[in-house]
């Protein structure tokens, strides 16, 4: 069969994954959180669950939650948004994405991609007919503005940029942000993807938000996910925001995708999102990146900065020539903890020899990853 997407394979998340469950390794390859959830959000699921929550929301999202989502912003960024037509609840924001880019992009446009990339976003370019057009950022993962600039033209419909970033965990100085603002001015027919669901997981820097931004508020779509703000990976529930003229697009394919999220994940996250402080989600993240840092200071790896996000990158050239993926499959099998090749975020399958650890862990499994990865 001629397959539409030839170069698509099973995600490495999933190869990561189950090669951990084979090998009995620790599992620090596919980010998700080891630990509990808040007992309140436990609490409140089982209460909501015997209440008459069980069908369909409004197509855009329950609009309690709609409501609290919109005081969320406001309260973290101080942008007043309207909950009726700027807000889409969705099965995460993998779905979101995937609804966006179908919404937005027309056969033969293109979609400027930096990479190493996430995973989700080429194939859906691919899937609407249009054309993803990659640039590598460079070996310390900045951005070549310069390159940024010089490939945007005339049928470039999209850029997506993900901040903070995954996998490199870098995050966007100002410089970057105020080059991002200049190539937008300069296309005022260009869209911008700002994929931000590690937003609040963030350590010394300051998180530049397409939110703090008039030009770019105005003609973004910006992503978050509750799976990562609440630690709640399994239970695919994010959000959009886009102005209400995009959105109004986005929502048309929505509601031919999934119509509506899950009824009782939305009630509960509406009587949760208002009782929790997302700030305090950075400090809570950052000691886990030091405390696996400090474990990991006697062994052969060069760790590389984690300023954002929920991952630590780092080199082993000081341990082995073998290629990243490779270098991960014996990890997995012969050490016993599993990790992500950065290769695979790259379409030219660019190889640094860096890879990505989570650290969204508890501090006995980063001691134990970590006493097996010194003893390399
Ligand atoms: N974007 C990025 C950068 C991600 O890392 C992830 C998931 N890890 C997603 C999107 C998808 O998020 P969700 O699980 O909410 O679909
Ligand atoms: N986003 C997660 C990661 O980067 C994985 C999500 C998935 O498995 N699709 O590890």
């Amino acid at each position: 069969m001629q397959t539409k997407l030839p170069k698509v394979g099973t995600t490495i998340f999933t190869t990561m994954s189950q090669m951990a469950n084979e090998y009995q390794a620790i599992n620090l390859s596919q980010g998700f959180p080891n630990f509990p959830i808040d007992p309140l959000i436990e609490e409140l699921l089982a209460k909501n669950s015997k209440e008459n929550v069980h069908q369909y929301t409004p197509m855009a999202g329950l609009p309690a939650l709609l409501e609290g989502i919109a005081a969320l912003v406001s309260r973290v960024y101080q942008r007043n948004i309207h909950p009726a037509t700027e807000i889409l609840v969705t099965a995460g924001a993998t779905q979101g994405i995937f609804a966006a880019l179908q919404a937005l992009v027309h056969p033969g446009e293109e979609v400027v991609i930096l990479d190493p990339a996430y995973d989700c976003y080429d194939p859906a370019v691919h899937l609407a007919g249009g054309k993803p057009v990659h640039i590598s950022m460079r070996e310390d993962f900045t951005i070549d503005w310069k390159e940024v600039r010089e490939t945007v033209n005339q049928k470039t419909r999209i850029l997506i940029i993900n901040n903070p970033h995954n996998p490199s965990g870098k995050m966007m100085e100002e410089s970057d942000f105020n080059s991002l603002v200049q190539v937008m001015g300069d296309h005022p027919n260009l869209i911008l993807i700002s994929d931000e669901v590690y937003e609040f997981i963030t350590f010394e820097k300051k998180h530049f938000s397409a939110h703090n931004h008039e030009i770019l508020r105005n003609r973004s779509i910006i992503v978050s996910s509750f799976g990562k703000t609440f630690h709640l990976t399994g239970w695919k529930v994010g959000y959009l925001i886009a102005p209400e003229y995009i959105l109004k697009e986005i929502k048309k394919v929505h509601q031919y995708l999934v119509f509506s999220v899950n009824s009782v994940a939305q009630k509960t996250l509406a009587d949760y999102i208002s009782t929790t402080d997302v700030t305090t989600l950075g400090t809570f993240y950052q000691d886990k990146r030091d405390r696996f840092k400090e474990l990991m200071a006697k062994s052969k790896f060069e760790l590389l900065p984690s300023e954002g996000t929920y991952f630590q990158t780092a080199r082993y050239k000081a341990i082995s020539q073998l290629s990243d993926v490779q270098f991960c499959e014996w990890m997995v099998k012969e050490v016993g903890v599993a990790a992500i090749p950065l290769s695979v975020f790259y379409e030219d399958s660019t190889d640094y020899r860096t890879i990505r650890f989570c650290f969204a862990k508890t501090d006995e499994t980063l001691v134990q990853a970590a006493e097996r990865l010194c003893r390399i």
